[in-house]
């Protein structure tokens, strides 16, 4: 099942665009409503609050004074806090359930104000931010939610800014514009990314790269940076519980700034022992996070020629996400392939000069080649001379793996 989080602020058009998504088939879950479930009469949720809160935040009739609540709560950090530490957990359990009750091939949306802020972001495989300026939202809420401005003001100023919810999300949505407007990118996504990341997921299928090396290669990204940061906050969240990774990096040419490279995001994690990535609950924790082992890909080039070729062994997986081509490097923690992937990042970002005469290889192979896979293999070579030129720079430096 592919889970995919919907956000933005207040009066953004979240539930505009999760109303959309649900049109097109998607299995919707509303955190607001879910929010207001649990206090229903008769949840324990409910008499919790009722204990901590007295019988002043409760109405005749026996069901939330949400108002009077609101009035305890919000001047009082500690009252919040008390508060969402009951309301918290059992949001999460009936969230989960719903969820759970989708079909494996779903697309589960999670239209949920406060991803960003909760940090719930790591666990959708995708988080979608719709946004729009803040006076633009001001005004649909106190003109279609009936809000005073003031009330609309201070909610808004409560919430994560749109920086805070752009660095999370990997989908801005502009909905500046009219409700029609936003359906033909709602569409586009859907069609375009949602499905296909389903359907992968799904099939245990990982996304491939253009084969063509040219569409392949491009000149450096401004997004490359930010798209590995969610990716490695999102396999760090994934494989926690199995307590085998020491670190999870951002390495290869995606990683050095200025630096031409194919479109794909290289991660290593680095585990204890490299025997344990084969384990069984740590396949499963990859493939929930959403990434494909890939058998017959065990091993790298050794360095230098003729090094024992132990050292240089891994696990390799890739992405289902057709919109964010990764590939995951599993290696044991120390091992000669582990330092040489952090070393070959650093010396590059340090080294300008090495830097362009790698990219200057790289144009000259991708006029030679014409596949993605034959501009790779004709990189190699390179490798063992740059091999021994970063472990120098290491020596001169002091450099040591981070
Ligand atoms: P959110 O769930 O992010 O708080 P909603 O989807 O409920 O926001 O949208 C807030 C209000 O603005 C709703 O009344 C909605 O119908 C309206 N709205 C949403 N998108 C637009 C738009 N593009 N133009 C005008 N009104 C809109």
């Amino acid at each position: 099942m592919l889970r995919v989080g919907v956000t933005g602020g207040i009066g953004s058009g979240k539930s505009t665009v999760s109303r959309r998504l649900a049109e097109l088939g998607a299995h919707v879950v509303d955190a607001d409503l879910v929010a207001r479930e649990v206090v229903e009469p008769g949840e324990p949720t409910l008499q919790r609050i009722r204990e901590r809160f007295g019988d002043e935040v409760m109405r005749a009739d026996g069901t939330l004074d949400r108002a009077a609540l609101a009035a305890v709560v919000f001047p009082d950090p500690e009252a919040l806090g008390a508060l969402d530490a009951i309301t918290g957990p059992a949001i999460a359990q009936r969230v989960a359930q719903q969820r759970a009750a989708a079909p494996d091939d779903a697309v589960s949306v999670y239209d949920m104000p406060l991803l960003v802020e909760r940090g719930l972001w790591v666990h959708e495989h995708l988080a979608v931010v719709v946004e729009a300026d803040v006076e633009t939202r001001v005004r649909r809420l106190v003109e279609q939610r009936g809000l005073g401005e003031d009330d609309a003001r201070h909610r808004i100023a409560a919430q994560a800014t749109d920086a805070q919810r752009r660095a999370a999300c990997d989908v801005v949505l502009d909905n500046s514009g009219t409700p029609e407007d936003l359906v033909g990118p709602v569409d586009a996504l859907w069609h375009s990314r949602l499905l296909p990341y389903a359907v992968n997921l799904a099939s245990g299928s990982r996304a491939r790269r253009p084969e063509r090396a040219s569409e392949c290669v491009v000149e450096p990204r401004a997004d490359w940076e930010a798209r590995a940061e969610r990716v490695v906050a999102r396999m760090a969240a994934a494989l926690a519980t199995t307590g085998v990774v020491t670190e999870v990096s951002h390495i290869g040419s995606t990683s050095v700034p200025g630096l031409l490279a194919k479109d794909v995001i290289d991660v290593q994690v680095g585990v204890r022992q490299l025997a344990e990535a084969d384990r069984e609950d740590v396949r499963a924790a990859f493939l929930d996070a959403g990434y494909v082992f890939s058998h017959g890909n065990h091993s790298d080039t050794p360095h230098p020629q003729g090094a024992d070729a132990a050292g240089w062994t891994k696990r390799f997986l890739g992405g289902c996400d057709p919109g964010n081509q990764v590939h995951v490097h599993v290696r044991e923690h120390g091992s000669a392939g582990w330092r040489f992937a952090l070393l070959f990042r650093d010396w590059l970002r340090h080294e300008p000069a090495e830097r362009e005469s790698y990219a200057a290889e790289k144009r000259r192979l991708l006029a030679l080649h014409e596949t993605t896979s034959d501009y790779v293999e004709a990189k190699e070579p390179w490798f063992e001379g740059a091999w021994h030129r970063a472990n120098a720079w290491a020596e001169r430096t002091g450099w040591q793996p981070r």
